[in-house]
């Protein structure tokens, strides 16, 4: 495993593998690195004949009084589970280094980043896309992967990938479970054992809102009624959104009422656990694993 810090050193390693050939695949992380974040660097080295990964805690991301100064950073351990899942290179990022003194450009991402999250937390996709922007041009990867657990953020990537030209394939994989169905998260360290069940009620909401709709339920309000049925009475977990919405577009339906297949619905929450905010979705019908939904976007609607 090769660990590089600063971004031209990056991009010298990346364009030699190019150079030689090599078709490379990344995964960009904040590190805290956890099964979910394996998988990703897993699907890149199985697909590509380079896995690139970086850790950087990425300070643009981040609002005033959310958990940056706390966001865990157990570096040892993250270059070693790098290394255990066969990555070639990890990048790990520098504020200083990757923001230097008198940086001022900004990518932002307009309809896809203004509702679900980015309603709840300003500038969080801004930060995003310009920091993955950033590491694309550092990288320039054949193919990226993102898990579907941060859903819109996937999806605000594909966007900027394509308007951008950036010619780098977005896959979105699959999100990875504890055994309990919490999707693993950095921010799962934050809770304790009432914390921990509480929050194991989103997925089991999700769960149960998806089998009304593939039972045939078409109206959002009945779905979502199943879904805040199993969220709403825990104390300790306050609900900030969960929505149905097209999975593509991320907009709202029509007259409330759910679109039959193969239009895909993303039925999506966050809420915060004894303080610590956490996201889970479903997507109805789920990913195919070795397809990205950007592929299925470019294809006919019926
Ligand atoms: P983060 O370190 O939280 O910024 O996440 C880095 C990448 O890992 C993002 O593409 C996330 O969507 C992805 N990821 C985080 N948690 C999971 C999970 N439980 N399963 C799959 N991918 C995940």
């Amino acid at each position: 495993l090769r660990v590089t810090r600063g971004t031209v050193e990056t991009a010298r390693w990346c364009e030699r593998y190019r150079a030689a050939g090599l078709s490379v695949g990344f995964a960009p992380t904040m590190g805290a690195l956890h099964a979910g974040h394996v998988s990703l660097f897993a699907r890149a080295r199985r697909e590509c004949d380079r896995a690139v990964a970086s850790i950087f805690v990425n300070p643009t991301q981040f609002g005033p009084g959310e958990d940056l100064s706390r966001y865990p950073r157990p570096l040892e351990a993250d270059l070693e589970a790098c290394r255990q899942a066969g990555c070639d290179l990890v990048f790990v990022g520098e504020a200083a280094d990757v923001y230097p003194p008198g940086y001022e450009t900004w990518v932002e991402v307009e309809d896809l980043a203004r509702p679900l999250c980015g309603r709840s937390r300003p500038g969080h996709f801004r930060g995003v896309a310009t920091v993955v922007a950033k590491l694309l041009a550092i990288v320039r990867p054949h193919r990226a992967y993102f898990g579907q657990k941060d859903f819109q953020q996937a999806r605000v990537i594909e966007r900027l990938a394509r308007d951008l030209d950036l010619g780098v394939e977005i896959r979105i994989c699959e999100t990875v479970r504890e055994p309990d169905g919490l999707a693993m998260s950095s921010r799962n360290r934050y809770l304790d054992a009432a914390g921990r069940r509480a929050a194991a009620r989103i997925p089991r909401g999700l769960r149960a809102a998806g089998r009304l709709v593939a039972g045939g339920e078409t109206s959002v309000a009945r779905v979502l009624a199943e879904l805040t049925r199993e969220l709403a009475p825990d104390p300790d977990l306050e609900i900030e959104y969960a929505e149905a919405r097209d999975a593509e577009s991320l907009a709202e339906f029509p007259a409330a009422t759910l679109p039959r297949p193969p239009r895909r619905i993303l039925l999506a929450v966050a809420a915060r656990v004894r303080g610590t905010r956490l996201i889970d979705n479903l997507l109805i019908p789920p990913l195919d694993a070795e397809h990205s939904p950007a592929r299925g976007a470019e294809e006919p609607r019926g």
